[in-house]
């Protein structure tokens, strides 16, 4: 499955489902629902926003992975690195990190995170904006070193709005609970399956057993385009009031 069409799916499961799950009294940072007792705003408008991109940007997360990937050149050398680190840890592409077990422990591990060391809050952040950047395709083809540079001016870019408008990262697990589960689903829908239940070694294939060939023509034609539109439909229907 491709970058964008993980990110894209990240995006969706946060509109969907994130105004009711932040409100839980441990993801929210603000009195703004219990002042109003409407879960919708558990987040500012600027929080959904936000919580959108970075949710895209988990869903890159496992394939940090593979080395190779596109998205290991995120920031450079440094997501290379990283990426190394990933691809040794979780046993190579497809192993550790394409599992229930992975996307529960990241969501905690961030959340805990999130909680107690701000600055490694922002890293992660900061680490998941660029993902998303990536995954969507902000780059310069052919140009490594051209490409991380104009990611790191669009991130910090994206991380100073957020902080203007006072966006809190009380959800920042949740976030990336949320993203790296969306991806594995995402993997599921191939025919390679994933480890799910890792560390049992069995694949798993959805729909059971089958999978889809999607291939590259589908996702960028048919898929990318049909996920942006319901990802402007759910925006509209959690911004716009009625
Ligand atoms: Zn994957």
């Amino acid at each position: 499955m491709m970058g964008h069409t993980h990110a894209l799916t990240g995006v969706i499961a946060w509109l969907g489902l994130a105004p009711p799950l932040a409100a839980l009294p441990l993801l929210n940072e603000s009195s703004r629902f219990i002042d109003t007792g409407i879960m919708a705003t558990a987040l500012s408008p600027a929080e959904l926003i936000a919580g959108a991109i970075i949710c895209a940007g988990a869903a890159m997360l496992p394939d940090l992975d593979h080395p190779s990937a596109t998205i290991a050149q995120t920031f450079g050398p440094v997501t290379w690195l990283l990426s190394k680190g990933v691809s040794w840890i979780s046993g190579g592409h497809r192993g550790a990190t394409h599992s229930l077990a992975f996307a529960v422990a990241i969501g905690l591990g961030t959340h805990w995170l999130a909680n107690t060391y701000p600055i490694g809050r922002d890293i992660m952040v900061v680490l998941l904006i660029g993902l998303a950047l990536r995954a969507i395709g902000v780059g310069i083809p052919g140009k490594k070193l051209g490409s991380a540079m104009v990611n790191i001016g669009l991130t910090a870019g994206l991380y100073a709005v957020f902080m203007s408008q006072s966006v809190g990262y009380a959800w920042l697990g949740l976030a990336v609970g949320i993203g790296c589960l969306m991806h594995v689903v995402g993997d599921c829908m191939t025919e390679r399956g994933c480890p799910v239940l890792w560390p049992l070694s069995i694949k798993f294939v959805l729909p059971w057993k089958i999978g889809i060939k999607t291939g590259k023509k589908f996702e960028q034609k048919i898929l990318a385009p049909v996920l942006a539109i319901a990802i402007v439909g759910l925006l509209f229907w959690r911004l716009v009031p009625v």
